[in-house]
């Protein structure tokens, strides 16, 4: 049987190719600090830990994988990576779990393994005129990242690429650019633009006003999370190491995003310029490497992206409002927003049991405790029920 792993398969992207893996037939394991928020895994086990430890690394490696996909990162939306303030964790934590794979696929039975770099590697030399960004793979050098995060991306694409070159693992590289759509963060202050539009206006009544962050003349695409999946398995099983960018190349400024999202929503509304982070002043992705190198690119108009996004978001704030703010609702109306629920998310310490409700929930999987439980398990392993 065909087995894959993806790392970060508790997150937005992880979670949805479990889903298109399991569809293809294979054997897959997840690993995360949590799982999905939105629906449960349908990984066949699922492993609770913390990437950063180099023991919990091993034990997840402990078998052959045809394909392993590093999606974990320590990462968010501008108000999240843009500021500032969470600079150090972000390089640190994110450097730390690639150190950790890329040498756990070296020791292990890895056949393959893709690393999801970021647009936001780029230099910001390149992106200062909105109507005209160049994000053409090959213009990466000399680097100039406009922020922390896409600093890390570039320290770890060349990462991978040294064990490429110096113990021949088979690597490869996608450049994501803005990925969006059903069962992404929402809100919290990770959230990235469209969800957050998408949420500001099914909040907001009809003649009100939202708030944009910037001039809102500020260009990027959007990739719905179909294609960003498409995209990844294309080049994974291709003999292209990369990098590619794996984007959409409709760009389109952020307040004619809001407007389009208006569009779908059938609300008119103002738009408030505000100040706060924006990132580069534009962003497209350039397909003419994956175009030649795999045959194929990302094709679905951005509108159609966005009414799925909307019609979920709008799903979530109407159920939320209705069963009150604390909650967070799958689709079948489960919590799972209060604290004492799943394994703590706070990475620098142990991880904490999850509770007998939180087991409840996940009703396909259940636990197995690590054979040599110290006084604090490190990691937690659910198996799919038989
Ligand atoms: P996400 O935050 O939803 O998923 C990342 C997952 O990694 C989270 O579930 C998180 O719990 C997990 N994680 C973080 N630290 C961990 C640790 N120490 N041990 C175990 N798990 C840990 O993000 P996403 O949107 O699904 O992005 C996936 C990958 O793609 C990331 O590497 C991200 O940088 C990259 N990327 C995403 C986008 C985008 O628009 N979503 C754009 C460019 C690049």
């Amino acid at each position: 049987m065909r087995t894959a792993l993806v790392c970060g398969a508790g997150g937005f992207i992880g979670s949805h190719l479990v889903k298109r893996l399991k569809s293809e037939g294979f054997w897959v394991r997840g690993v995360d600090l949590k799982f999905p928020e939105y629906s449960d895994s349908l990984a066949d086990n699922f492993f609770i830990g913390d990437l950063r430890d180099m023991g919990f690394c091993r034990t997840v490696f402990d078998c052959h994988f045809e394909e392993v996909y590093q999606l974990a990162a320590d990462m968010g939306g501008a108000g999240y990576i843009f500021t500032g303030e969470n600079d150090a964790n972000v390089m640190h934590n994110s450097a730390i779990i690639n150190l950790n794979i890329a040498e756990v696929c070296r020791l292990g039975e890895v056949e393959r393994v893709f690393y999801s770099s970021s647009a936001c590697m780029y230099p910001a030399y390149n992106q200062d005129n909105p109507d005209d960004p160049n994000c053409r793979e090959e213009s990466a050098y000399p680097a100039a990242p406009d922020s922390e995060y896409g600093w890390e991306k570039l320290f770890s694409e060349r990462l991978y690429l040294a064990y490429s070159r110096n113990h021949a693992l088979k690597v490869r590289i996608g450049r994501y650019h803005n990925i969006f759509g059903v069962e992404g963060t929402w809100r919290g202050g990770r959230e990235k633009a469209p969800a957050a539009i998408c949420r500001k206006i099914a909040m907001e009544p009809e003649g009100g006003t939202i708030d944009i962050w910037g001039p809102g003349t500020q260009t990027r695409s959007f990739l719905y999370i179909d294609e960003c999946v498409e995209g990844t398995l294309r080049l994974m099983r291709s003999d292209f190491t990369g990098p590619v960018n794996i984007g959409s190349d409709e760009k389109i400024s952020i307040n004619d995003l809001a407007q389009l999202v208006m569009k779908v929503s059938g609300k008119t509304l103002t738009i408030k310029n505000i100040d706060g982070p924006i990132g580069v002043n534009g962003r497209n992705s350039d397909n003419t490497l994956i175009k030649s190198k795999l045959a194929w690119a990302p094709s679905q108009p951005l509108e159609a992206g966005i009414r799925e996004t909307y019609r979920w978001i709008s799903d979530q704030v109407r159920l939320n409002s209705v069963v009150g703010a604390s909650r967070v609702l799958r689709g079948s109306e489960i919590s799972s927003s209060d604290k004492s629920i799943g394994p703590s998310p706070d990475i620098f310490g142990s991880t904490v049991a999850p509770s007998a409700s939180f087991l409840d929930k996940q009703e396909e999987l259940i636990l197995t405790l690590p054979e040599k439980v110290e006084k604090l398990p490190k990691y937690y392993k659910f198996e799919k029920k038989k």
